[in-house]
């Protein structure tokens, strides 16, 4: 009984632990694409030092794209962030 028990609990606090991680690493695969989207030059005249600054900062406010003159591909960015 006290078998099943721990079996039971385990498998609970396993499944808990792979949604953390499954979430975990969803984000971080959002993250890539934004950067993968952004143009790379790392030129920083967007005030954000570098291509991989305005990724962190569109997390925080997608707004911020209207700082990069490079992008062409906005709504692409845009649908990437919505779906974070
Ligand atoms: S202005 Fe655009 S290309 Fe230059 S660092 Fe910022 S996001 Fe990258």
């Amino acid at each position: 009984m006290i078998g099943v028990i721990l079996f039971t609990l385990m498998s609970f606090i396993i499944s808990i632990l792979l949604v953390f991680l499954n979430n975990f690493l969803e984000k971080n695969e959002k993250e890539e694409e934004i950067l993968k989207a952004l143009p790379g030059y790392n030129c920083g005249s967007c005030g954000f030092g570098s291509c991989s600054g305005m990724k962190d900062a569109l997390l925080k406010d997608k707004n911020v794209i209207s700082k990069c003159k490079f992008v062409k591909n906005k709504e692409e960015i845009m649908k990437i962030i919505e779906n974070l």
